[in-house]
């Protein structure tokens, strides 16, 4: 997923004007004197933050007084473009804070964010809402005709005109200042639901402390568990937390049912223990408050609003389009499940199949069908093996080299970092993030320190790029080995981190929408599993072996297994985002009973839950990805489709075929419509097909 920052500004380097003057002791009022100007994070502390923002707020205002004081009539120099150099500190802030925040927080950063929230969406409010600088803009966008604009500059001056009327530029005072009282209230809630499921995800844990309990645990699982505990203080014993990367090997493994249960039942009840972390209130008040606001701006549902703006356009087209894709796994589902309950039948278990029972069983019957599973694979994924697995990748396609900086700035001692060249030339910083801890939220991001763009006097800003995932992390004897999984998470995390480093555009800030975005990073989980690729980094970590041609085959053949189940729990957690974005009246939810009447509606089978339930399901209330979820299996037709591109040619290494998708994808972020980039790379527009093949339902 995408990190996406309280605020849709820009991003550029701090202070680049700024004069020789005295140092101040805050690290966000100095020009960074760090290599590639990282940020100095040792330097900053949390009591930088709250002062920082509040004069970056202030240089903003300023900045705006100044477009709006203008007495020359408005052109798309003296406000478009003024306005999008403007904020820089707080960009600058926003960033370091934001990402510190996801990956690093702590009681403090928590504390701020929350007070932070109603500020930083009033200070947005008020450039939104500004009557004097909504004219201007306006009368920029009526007379573009006027000016000579690039075809970037043309789509920035249309974006910036939509994004005020969407804000609610053309609203009445009244309806204004409700609209200011709804921000202030989303911001807040959001801020709560996140760091209760933080509180919640931290707050289970199963403790094992007897040997007979690990039944069915391979040795690496128990190993991870050891280690987990006695980093927990718990020598001796065993423990398993609601992170993916303890979780799943344990439901994947372990004989012991009632533990199963134990275990993914706190897992699917996050936020829904009616205790004082519980998000169900939260999420009630948010889809109310958001029905509200897509009233005042004139949109029948939140869904109507969000998807104006992306490929789909229509909450319609994304239920069609969901519904197709659901049709076609449902039965595959049920077969699925059906061979499961066989063989518990067959093991004399006297039991019907549950939630928790299905990794245990697939596994089973992935290792019977395919003599496969996790623990073979694992010794050949080592996770810098698999790092440059993925650089080579980079370095084929698109001529990149990636080299190791121990020099550079770090938020943490688990960052790696890189500097990242062509032909000798800088092309930007990578930091790459990746194991679990208590102060990193769950799930995988890609974001940036600084976004590539170029500067007023057109200099060309490099990009400050961070990927952060939560894999198994190593143990005391054994490094970090992956699952296939996992190794394809990092694989996505790095395709947008390239869509970062090879965007080549002139404005800062500007973003591809939910169902276009996932483009780039999708496509990268191509090459993982590709014999090719795997020959280049799946080397065993002890012996240096190469992944043997049969498994690689066997990963090749079971690639489509458990398919039915994939596809469910993540068109279900789609539908479910969309169904509380699509209500059309601001009502009291009971939100237990939506997200039942909601499922059964489609027909959900009671052996799976939604990839996310209501309660945890941070993308869409926290994450930027309301009315927008949908946009991971969209991309698929992209990805699965652009990746028949190179495969066409017979050469997954394409060169012709990767400097067109760097040039009209990559290279143009958000500067053109996402059809027509797509278009221009692959000459039509993708169907359906590609992706059921892909998925292997058709
Ligand atoms: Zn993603």
């Amino acid at each position: 997923m995408k990190k996406n920052l309280i605020y849709v500004l820009l991003l550029l380097i701090a202070f680049a004007g700024c004069k020789k003057e005295e140092k101040s002791s805050n690290p966000f009022f100095n020009k960074y004197d760090t290599p590639f100007e990282v940020p100095p994070f040792e330097q900053i502390k949390a009591a930088h933050f709250m002062p920082a923002f509040l004069k970056g707020f202030e240089e903003q205002n300023k900045e705006i007084k100044a477009i709006i004081n203008n007495p020359r009539t408005p052109t798309f120099e003296n406000t478009i473009k003024a306005l999008k150099y403007s904020g820089q500190l707080l960009t600058n802030v926003n960033r370091v804070f934001g990402a510190l925040n996801s990956a690093n927080t702590n009681d403090s950063l928590q504390s701020i964010s929350r007070e932070l929230s109603p500020i930083a969406s009033k200070h947005d409010d008020d450039i939104n809402l500004n009557d004097t600088l909504f004219l201007r803009v306006k009368s920029v966008y009526e007379n573009k005709g006027k000016f000579k604009l690039t075809e970037e500059e043309k789509k920035v001056l249309d974006d910036t005109y939509k994004d005020f009327i969407r804000s609610g530029a053309a609203l009445s005072n009244e309806d204004k200042d409700k609209l200011r009282g709804i921000n202030k209230e989303l911001s807040l809630l959001s801020v709560q639901f996140g760091q209760n499921l933080l509180a919640e995800t931290n707050g289970f844990k199963l403790v094992i402390d007897k040997k007979e309990d690990l039944s069915g645990l391979p040795e690496s699982v128990v190993n991870q568990a050891a280690s987990m505990a006695k980093s927990l203080n718990m020598d001796g014993k065993w423990v398993f937390t609601l992170q993916v990367p303890s979780m799943t090997p344990f439901l994947q493994y372990s004989d012991r049912r009632d533990l199963r249960e134990k275990l993914f039942t706190a897992y699917f009840m996050k936020g829904d223990n009616d205790n004082d972390k519980d998000n169900k209130a939260i999420i009630a008040k948010i889809a109310k408050l958001r029905v509200e606001k897509a009233h005042l701006l004139g949109y029948n549902s939140f869904a109507d609003f969000v998807l104006e703006r992306t490929m789909a356009k229509t909450p319609e087209k994304v239920f069609t389009f969901l519904g197709q894709v659901w049709d076609a796994a449902i039965p595959v589902a049920k077969a699925e499940a059906t061979a499961q309950q066989m063989l518990i039948d067959k093991e004399g278990g006297k039991f019907k199949l549950q939630p928790w029972d299905w990794w245990y069983y697939s596994e089973k019957i992935k290792k019977a069908k395919y003599d496969l599973d996790d623990e073979i694979t694992r010794p050949y994924f080592k996770i810098d093996n698999v790092m440059e697995g993925m650089f080579y990748v980079a370095n084929q396609l698109y001529g990149l080299n990636f080299t190791k900086r121990t020099d550079l700035p770090k938020y943490n001692p688990d960052v790696n970092t890189f500097e990242v060249t062509r032909n000798g030339n800088h092309v930007g910083i990578l930091m790459i993030d990746n194991y679990p801890r208590q102060s990193k939220r769950g799930g995988a991001w890609c974001g940036s320190f600084r976004g590539q763009g170029r500067d007023i006097n057109g200099k060309m800003i490099y990009p400050i790029v961070t990927m952060v995932t939560n894999s198994t992390p190593p143990t005391a004897d054994k490094p970090s080995l992956l699952t296939s999984e996992e190794a394809s998470t990092l694989f996505h995390e790095f395709g947008h981190a390239l869509a970062a480093l090879l965007s080549n555009k002139t404005y800062p800030g500007g973003s591809l929408p939910r169902d276009f975005v996932e483009l780039p990073s999708q496509i990268m989980e191509h090459w993982v599993l590709e014999p090719e690729v795997l020959k280049v980094y799946a080397k065993h970590y002890q012996t240096g072996e190469i992944l043997p041609a049969e498994i690689v085959a066997k990963l090749d053949e079971s690639g489509k297994f458990n398919t039915g189940f994939m596809t469910v729990e993540l068109v279900a957690a789609a539908l479910l985002d969309m169904e509380y974005h699509s209500i059309k009246e601001p009502v009291d939810l009971d939100i237990r009973k939506f997200e039942k009447e909601a499922m059964d509606k489609y027909g959900l089978i009671p052996e799976i839950k939604p990839r996310y339930r209501s309660t945890y399901f941070n993308h869409i209330w926290s994450g930027g990805y309301s009315a927008g979820y949908y946009g991971y299996i969209w991309c698929e037709i992209l990805d699965a489709d652009a990746f028949q591109a190179f495969k066409e040619t017979g050469n997954i290494f394409n060169k012709d075929i990767a400097a067109k998708f760097e040039k009209e994808i990559l290279a143009r972020g958000g500067t053109r419509d996402p059809l027509d980039m797509y278009i221009a790379f692959r000459g039509k527009e993708p169907g359906i097909e590609a992706l059921l093949i892909n998925r292997g339902l058709k």
